[in-house]
């Protein structure tokens, strides 16, 4: 495919950046390649990429995939995608709002089995990734590039002090990992933070009998107040008494001055399995 510049049509156009829709892109080609190869697209997948910018990542996941569906908010790109995605007959842009579409409207788009490619608009990082692992679409993988600090949330686990609610709402839903570390300068306009690459490959039903909505609902209310003790939050989140609380962590061997925090994706399971039998 041929080289283009897409900061000289940005400037040819006239654009302006919508900082309120997260616009920072990205052009150099050799770290959008290596994002689509850290997504290991092939020529057999179907790729959902949320916010086509200036199309430039969507040009390198069109080289490797089948079928790229890329879903944007911003129409007053459409002259720009019209110069940078030119001949490109295996990408279909879509000025829609991801997270407002349902499950079905989004497959009857997509199909069935997709892989999600996206350097996200940072100002919805977390709902983009609980939409696609929440849902019961045919997610096989999600390539996202984030913040750096959200990345080690993501993939944090609980001896690390980055470790969150969402940390183990992935660990639900499949296997996470930072594949690469990418520098603020990588983007225009400069962003106030560095971002990084994470790879979740999902994995559906991961948890053979396990209910994902109470158990989310448990995670939840586990670290509602971070900073107090894992007996309070459930006191508080579940409406039971002191002794309730204490009674359910020592049946599952847990200490009761113990934080949310501190606990890892197999002792909330014994947890949930304590509270819902
Ligand atoms: N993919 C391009 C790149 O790598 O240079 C653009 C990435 S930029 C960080 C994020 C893009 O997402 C912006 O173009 C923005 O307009 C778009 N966007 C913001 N919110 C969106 C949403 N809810 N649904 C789809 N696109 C969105």
């Amino acid at each position: 495919m041929n080289e283009i510049n897409v900061k000289d049509i940005l400037i040819a156009n006239n654009y302006r950046y919508n900082k309120a829709l997260g616009q920072n892109f990205i052009t150099d080609t050799n770290l959008l390649n290596a994002i689509v190869c850290d997504a290991k697209v092939s020529d057999i997948d179907t790729v959902v990429e949320i916010g086509t910018g200036a199309g430039t990542l969507t040009r390198a996941i069109a080289q490797k995939a089948k079928k790229v569906y890329s879903f944007e908010l911003d129409k007053n790109l459409i002259p720009i995608l019209d110069v940078s995605l030119k001949g490109f007959d295996n990408v279909e842009v879509v000025f829609k709002d991801v997270l407002k579409l349902r499950d079905d409207e989004l497959e009857s788009i997509v199909g069935e089995n997709f892989k999600v490619v996206a350097n996200l608009p940072y100002y919805v990082t977390t709902p983009m990734v609980m939409r696609f692992l929440e849902s019961g679409l045919k997610v096989d993988s999600i390539t996202v590039m984030v913040q750096k600090e959200v990345a080690n949330r993501l993939v944090a686990d609980c001896k690390s002090k980055d470790y969150a609610a969402i940390s183990l709402a992935v660990e639900m839903y499949g296997s996470a990992s930072i594949t690469r570390d990418v520098n603020r300068k990588m983007f225009f306009p400069v962003p106030n933070v560095d971002s990084a690459v994470v790879r979740i490959d999902v994995e559906r039903n991961k948890l053979v009998g396990v209910d994902y909505e109470k158990l989310s609902k448990l995670i939840r209310i586990s670290f509602a107040m971070r900073r107090k003790m894992l007996t309070n939050n459930l006191m508080a989140g579940y409406g039971i008494n002191r002794e309730r609380a204490t009674e359910v962590l020592r049946a599952c061997g847990i200490s009761e001055s113990v934080r949310g925090e501190a606990l890892s994706l197999e002792e909330y399971l014994k947890i949930y399995h304590e509270i819902y039998q």
